[in-house]
């Protein structure tokens, strides 16, 4: 556990150790550094082995059916290993998701589980874990916001802006499982965005399930996404670091946030923009908005005002009732707008969304062989978008030093390259310090990595 400089006055003597394991999205690993920030508060420590921890804490995910599947089998696999290794039984506490989802069902199917913690819930997190190891509530247990001493390891970290989602698409469970929408408030998300500076972090991640609508539950007009970028690239100015926007749905691309990103240094030319279709009809049975027009002319301004901008998208395939003409359309489409970086799922059946009882299921196959050549297009686009760097300088912020069979090397990532979901840059030869921001030439790429020297 980081004991940076943020740690707080009020530590109390140890209580215990903890085993995180995190699952899914960077939403999660947020909420486990959260929950990690307020029991290291509480006096507890950190421990990477199942041996040594007096207690486990598993940050679900379930997402799609096979990620609760996956959360499941680790909870399970735990307790196993516990139980293997007859150490003192490892009471296990089940976070996130799968609570939020499946609560009421989970005590009897999981007889393994101490606890169950609904996402919405985690602050609770040093009453649960004191309850279940018979321990006195420290009294800074009832701090709730652990947003302006939260720590984390590394150079990037992720900053939640909103929870939940009130657009029910008809494929997805999030807002089923996160709740409504809400923004949090600006004063919280600057104050954790002080103290990650403080601790080490150079980039600034902003994410939330819907960030382009950031503001739009405040009673005030000029709260805009845009505006809180700006107050962000403020205190990440003196730090010299960096500001990137993920998963900003097309209608929240305003006038506002392209000029804002254009003039604003600290931001970074990368957008985030999951489409998940193009045909209208599709994009219709699925609740949601826009045509392949509309997303050409979206593409298209944000590529004039702001030449070289990167663009990442999302691409839904086999929905129901997607017929072969528009899995080829989607193709057509993704080929035709070259996108830097594209993730493809194939839709997944999930129960209580709208779209697990509609009509003309897509049979299993023909949703993998449209995803497969989805993938393999992304493939080819990703590998040239990134060949295409070759002979440029870029800043390169480094984030650690791997031993490779020619020796050391530094690895690090540039703004074209969002951390833990792109490639990164191996620099075979230099010196430099996890966290600097070095020049580098870029001098070849293969797949989604570069390889560059330092100058
Ligand atoms: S915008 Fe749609 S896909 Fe994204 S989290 Fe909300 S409901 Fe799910």
């Amino acid at each position: 556990m980081d004991s940076s400089a943020t740690t707080p006055t009020t530590v109390q003597a140890p209580q215990g150790r903890v085993l995180f394991i995190t699952l899914g999205c960077a939403k999660n690993e947020v909420d486990t550094d959260r929950m990690r920030s307020l029991l290291e508060r509480a006096g507890f420590e950190e421990t990477d082995e199942a041996d040594d921890a007096d207690v486990a804490l598993i940050n679900t995910c379930s997402f799609l059916a096979s990620a609760t599947s996956e959360s499941i089998e680790t909870t399970l696999e735990l307790a196993q290993e516990a139980t293997d290794a007859q150490t003192l039984k490892l009471p296990i506490i089940m976070c996130g998701c799968v609570p939020s989802r499946y609560g009421a069902d989970l005590p009897d199917q999981l007889p393994e589980v101490a606890a169950f913690v609904r996402a919405e819930d985690e602050d609770s997190i040093v009453s649960t874990v004191c309850k279940i190891l018979d321990k006195p509530q420290p009294k800074t247990a009832n701090v709730l916001d652990a947003s302006a001493l939260r720590t984390v390891e590394g150079t990037s970290a992720y900053v939640k802006i909103s929870e939940g989602c009130d657009r029910y698409c008809a494929f997805c469970a999030i807002p089923y499982i996160r709740g409504h929408y809400h923004s949090r408030p600006e004063g919280e998300i600057v104050g954790e965005v002080k103290s990650l500076l403080e601790g080490g972090v150079r980039e600034i991640v902003l994410i939330g399930q819907d960030t382009g609508i950031w503001g739009s539950d405040f009673d005030d007009p000029k709260k805009t996404l845009a505006w809180l970028v700006r107050q962000v690239a403020e205190v990440v100015r003196p730090y010299h670091g960096w500001v990137r926007v993920l998963y900003l749905q097309p209608e929240g691309i305003t006038d506002e946030l392209i000029s804002t990103i254009r003039d604003t240094p600290e931001v970074l030319p990368y957008i985030d923009i999951p489409i998940q279709h193009c045909c209208a009809t599709v994009l219709h049975r699925m609740g949601r908005k826009g045509s392949a027009e509309e997303f050409k002319r979206l593409f298209a301004r944000v590529r004039r005002e702001i030449p070289g901008m990167v663009l990442r998208t999302t691409a839904l395939t086999g929905f129901p009732g997607e017929t072969d003409e528009e899995g080829e359309e989607m193709l057509d489409f993704l080929q035709e707008e070259e996108f830097d970086y594209t993730s493809v799922f194939p839709y997944s059946r999930e129960e209580g969304t709208k779209a697990y009882d509609m009509p003309n299921q897509v049979p299993e196959e023909v949703k993998q062989e449209r995803a497969q050549r989805l993938i393999d297009l992304a493939e080819q686009m990703g590998f040239s978008a990134t060949a295409s760097h070759i002979g440029e300088t870029a800043d390169v912020i480094i984030d650690g030093i791997e031993q490779t069979d020619k020796g050391p090397e530094l690895i690090g990532h540039t703004w074209f390259q969002a951390p833990d979901s792109d490639g990164a840059v191996h620099i075979e030869s230099g010196e430099a310090t996890v966290g600097d921001i070095v020049k580098v030439k870029l001098t070849d790429s293969f797949a989604y990595e570069m390889v560059g020297e330092l100058i």
